[in-house]
C-alpha cells in the first residue's frame, strides 16, 4: 500500500477533529512531527496521535497551511488517475449548468476535492490557476486531463496571483496545452463577452457573478443604472439588455473600460445607452452627490478590500464608505446590489457594515435577498472558506 512508503505527518492529540469533519487543511500548529523528508507538493499520509489514518495530503513546508487533503479514503492512491477522476467528477456535476452559457467554472479547488486547482472554461479554452504546492506538483498532468475531460483546444495558466507567494511559489503565466489564445469569446445568457484570458483579472472574467447579472437585468427596466467597479462591463451589459434607460459605469482601469466598450459593440447595443467613466469610485460617488444625481439601480462590486484578516478594519471602513454614498444616491424604491469578495469579511460582518452605512446615510433599506456566487462555484459544506463572494440585494423605502 502507498501508506508504507509515504512520508507521514503525525498530528498533536485532539488536532484530528477538523480532518474527521472532512475539512481539508492541516495547519502547521496541528502537527506534532513529520516522518520522512517530503518535498513541497509531495503526498504524505496524515495520522492521528494514536496512529489512526486520517487523510492523504499534499505537503508544503513553506506554507502555514502545511498540508491539504486530497482524500480521506485510506485505499485511494494519489496519482494522475486519481486527479483525472476528480476532474471528471467536477465536470459531470455541472452538466445541468452548461445550459445558457459557454463560460463556466469547472473546478473550484477544495470544494471539488482538488485543493489549489481552479479551472474556468471559456468556450474551447480552459484557464487554470495552480494555487498550492500540491496543485503545482502535478503541473504536467493538468493540461492533458483537462483537454480530455472538456475537448478544449487549449489550456492556459494564470498562476499570477498573490496567494502563490504564501505557498512559496513564483507567479507563472503561459500555455500548458495549445497556443496562447489571443481572443476568447463567451455567450452568457444571450450576451456576448470578449474575455482577455492572458491579461484580464483572475482568469479573465467574473463568472461568479452570472446569476447576479441576471438579477440586475431583471431590475434594470427603464432605470438609470450605476455600475461601480464595472471591469469589462458584465453588469452594465446585463442592465442594457434588461431595458435600462441609461447606464453609467465606473472603473479605474482604462484597459477594462476599453474592453467593456468593445463588448457593448459586440452585442450591437445602442452605444448612447452607456457611459464609461475612468475614475475612482470613492471620489465619483461624492461628485454624483454634489450634482444631486439619483439612480434606480446601483451595483457595487469592488475588488477584494481585505486580502487577509489583518486588512479587515480598513476594508470595513471602505465597504461602509461606498455603501453609504451609494445609498444616498438611490431614488425612492431604488435597488442596490452590493458585494464583497473578501474571504476574511464573513456574511454577518458584511451585513453589519452595510447596516451601519444605512444608519449613517439615514435611509431605510430592506433586504430583498442574500446573494452569493453562481452554482458553478458550489462550496463544500465542510469548507466554509470557499464561500468568498457574498452580497445583498437591498431596496430603498
Ligand atoms: N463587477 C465586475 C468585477 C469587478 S472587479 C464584473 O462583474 O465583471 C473590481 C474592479 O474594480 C476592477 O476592474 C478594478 O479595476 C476596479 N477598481 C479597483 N479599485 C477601484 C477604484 N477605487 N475605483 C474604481 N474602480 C476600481
Amino acid at each position: 500500500m502507498a501508506e508504507a512508503r509515504e512520508p507521514k505527518i503525525i498530528l498533536k492529540p485532539g488536532r484530528e477533529k477538523s480532518l474527521r469533519h472532512r475539512h481539508p487543511w492541516i495547519f502547521s500548529g496541528a502537527i506534532e512531527r513529520v516522518e520522512g523528508d517530503p518535498a513541497p507538493g509531495d503526498t504524505v499520509t496524515v495520522v492521528a496521535r494514536d496512529g489512526a489514518f486520517l487523510a492523504r495530503a499534499a505537503y508544503n513546508p513553506q506554507s502555514q497551511i502545511r498540508a491539504r487533503a486530497w482524500t480521506f479514503d485510506a485505499d485511494e492512491e494519489i496519482d494522475a488517475a486519481f486527479l483525472r477522476r476528480r476532474v471528471e467528477a467536477a465536470i459531470a456535476r455541472r452538466t445541468l449548468l452548461r445550459e445558457g452559457s459557454t463560460g463556466m467554472r469547472i473546478v473550484h479547488g477544495e470544494s471539488d476535492g482538488l485543493p489549489g486547482l481552479v479551472a474556468d472554461r471559456y468556450g474551447d479554452v480552459v484557464v487554470v490557476q495552480l494555487l498550492s504546492a500540491g496543485a503545482e506538483r502535478w503541473r504536467e498532468a493538468w493540461g492533458r486531463i483537462l483537454v480530455d475531460a472538456t475537448g478544449a483546444r487549449s489550456v492556459f495558466e494564470r498562476s499570477d496571483v498573490e496567494v502563490r507567494g504564501l505557498e512559496g511559489l513564483q507567479p507563472r503565466v503561459g500555455a500548458l496545452v495549445g497556443d496562447a489564445p489571443a481572443s476568447v469569446r463567451i455567450d452568457e445568457d444571450g450576451i456576448a463577452y470578449e474575455v482577455d484570458v492572458a491579461h484580464g483579472q483572475k482568469t479573465g472574467f467574473y463568472l461568479d457573478q452570472r446569476d447576479n447579472r441576471l438579477l440586475a437585468r431583471s431590475l434594470a427596466r427603464d432605470a438609470d443604472v450605476l455600475n461601480a467597479f464595472c471591469y469589462t462591463g458584465g453588469f452594465s451589459l446585463a442592465a442594457v439588455a434588461g431595458g435600462a434607460r441609461h447606464v453609467e459605469s465606473i472603473d479605474t482601469s482604462e484597459e477594462a473600460l476599453a474592453l467593456a466598450r468593445r463588448n457593448l459593440a459586440l452585442n450591437s447595443f445602442d452605444a448612447s445607452k452607456a457611459e464609461w467613466i475612468a475614475a475612482d469610485v470613492f471620489a465619483h460617488l461624492r461628485l454624483y452627490r454634489d450634482q444631486g444625481r439619483k439612480f434606480g439601480l446601483i451595483v457595487l462590486d469592488p475588488p477584494k478590500f481585505a486580502p487577509t484578516e489583518k486588512h479587515v478594519p480598513n476594508a470595513a471602513r471602505a465597504y461602509k464608505d461606498i455603501n453609504l454614498w451609494a445609498m444616498k444616491l438611490l431614488a425612492p424604491g431604488g435597488h442596490l446590489l452590493t458585494f464583497s469578495c473578501s474571504g476574511a469579511v464573513g456574511p454577518d460582518l458584511f451585513r453589519k457594515i452595510v447596516a451601519g452605512a444605512a444608519a449613517d446615510a439615514k435611509v431605510d433599506m430592506q433586504v430583498r435577498r442574500q446573494l452569493g456566487a453562481s452554482e458553478d462555484h458550489a462550496v463544500s459544506i465542510h469548507f466554509p472558506e470557499g464561500e468568498y463572494l457574498k452580497g445583498l440585494w437591498l431596496q430603498a423605502a
